[in-house]
């Protein structure tokens, strides 16, 4: 539960939002959708590996992908069902 805490203060952090904006405007596309051929705009910056599983990669510039809400709900599935899996 304390972790749960961190993980969200994370996202509240200055240094995140930052980090994000400038993100999004050099990514402005969801890039699921366009390995499909898709242009759906950017809704979420997300980790590509989770900040649960390697939190020292929070603000590597190239751990982040631009996902639109529907993608990122795909992955956090898929993610949350291997994490029970183990
Ligand atoms: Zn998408």
């Amino acid at each position: 539960m304390e972790n749960e805490g961190k993980y969200q203060q994370f996202y509240k952090t200055t240094a995140w939002k930052k980090l994000s904006k400038s993100f999004r405007e050099v990514n402005p596309v969801c890039v699921k959708c366009y390995e499909r051929g898709v242009i759906r705009k950017v809704e979420i910056v997300d980790h590509i590996t989770p900040i649960r599983d390697d939190w020292s990669k929070r603000l590597d510039w190239h751990n982040l992908q631009s996902l639109c809400l529907n993608c990122h709900n795909i992955k956090t599935k898929v993610e949350t069902e291997s994490r029970n899996k183990e």
